[in-house]
């Protein structure tokens, strides 16, 4: 909506409660996309959640906000989230689950075996956490539609759960993600990971190409290039918290898993030097 209100010559602001823009989103990659939509012009008052609204004697709107802000508004559209409505499946006495939708097992039988559920109303195994999830997307839906159907005719298909991949376009750029973000597992439990703001006094290890440290280097980091790490393990602390650096995450990442395997106390830095130079530029 954003988008299209901007080409149709709004001026468009967006009001978030969160502290960034498209919450399934890790924050670093979220702030990619809203830097992308204020090139384009958007407003974006992110950790001001709406309080109300007061129509003003022109006939237009002012949205207030709970810090206290107003914005003038010709238009105001609302898009908070979906929650399945149940009322139904709970007046029949259907078996509601934690998240508040539908349980169904994996063949999409509720708890009445002669009532099959399927949609944004049921509730799905993560298959990456296993925990029971509400995924509001079409393609889980059309699947369980054809599994159910599957299931009255008599065949064996069964639903193997959601990991909830999805795709937006924004101004000709597309965000997308799929599986757990970072604030879902660190709310499961440990995540080896660790931030470029909180890297307190862990021993930083640097294990990019020395041809990539001549462009950019982070100070008082050692550099063991990934290839190497196995046999110069010896060079690193067993007291202290490692943290991990390389491009983009994923040769940390790597690293991390050699040096938790080895007993050493070892983070991965989200996003490597690539988030490093997002937040220097904020
Ligand atoms: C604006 C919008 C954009 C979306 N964009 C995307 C997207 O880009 N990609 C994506 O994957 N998903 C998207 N979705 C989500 C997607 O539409 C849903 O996940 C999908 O339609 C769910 O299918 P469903 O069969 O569970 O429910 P629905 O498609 O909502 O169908 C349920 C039907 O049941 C009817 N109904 C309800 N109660 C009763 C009753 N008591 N008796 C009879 N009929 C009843 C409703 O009227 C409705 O027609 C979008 C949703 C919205 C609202």
């Amino acid at each position: 909506m954003v988008e299209n209100l901007v080409h149709l010559g709004f001026d468009v602001t967006l009001v978030e409660q969160l502290d960034q823009i498209l919450a399934p989103l890790d924050r670093e990659h979220a702030r990619l996309v809203e830097g992308h939509l204020r090139r384009h012009g958007v407003h974006l008052a992110l950790s001001d959640g709406v309080a109300g609204f007061a129509p003003l004697e022109d006939g237009s709107l002012e949205v207030r906000t709970q810090s206290g802000k107003t914005y003038p508004a010709d238009i105001v559209i609302l898009a908070l989230g979906v929650r399945p409505d149940t009322t139904l499946a709970g007046t029949a006495g259907l078996a509601i689950g934690e998240r508040g939708g539908i349980r169904v097992d994996e063949q999409m039988r509720t708890s009445d075996p002669d009532i099959l559920a399927v949609g944004d109303a049921v509730e799905v195994k993560d298959c990456v956490t296993g925990h029971w999830n509400l995924v509001a997307l079409v393609g889980p839906a059309n699947r369980q539609g054809r599994i159910a159907a599957d299931v009255i005719a008599g065949r064996d298909s069964r639903f193997r759960g959601t990991q909830g991949t999805a795709i937006i376009g924004l101004f000709g750029a597309a965000a997308a993600w799929t599986g757990v973000s970072e604030k879902t597992l660190r709310k499961l439990g440990d995540l080896p990971i660790s931030h470029w703001n909180g890297t307190g006094d862990g021993f930083l290890l640097d294990v990019r190409e020395p041809v990539e440290l001549a462009v950019e280097q982070v100070p008082g980091a050692l550099n063991i290039p990934l290839g190497q790490l196995r046999s110069r393990l010896g060079e690193l602390p067993r007291d202290r918290d490692i943290l991990i650096i390389c491009r983009s995450g994923q040769r940390a990442y790597l690293a991390t898993r050699i040096l938790l395997q080895h007993g050493l106390r070892a983070r991965n830095l989200a996003g490597g030097m690539l988030s490093r130079a997002m937040l220097s530029a904020e």
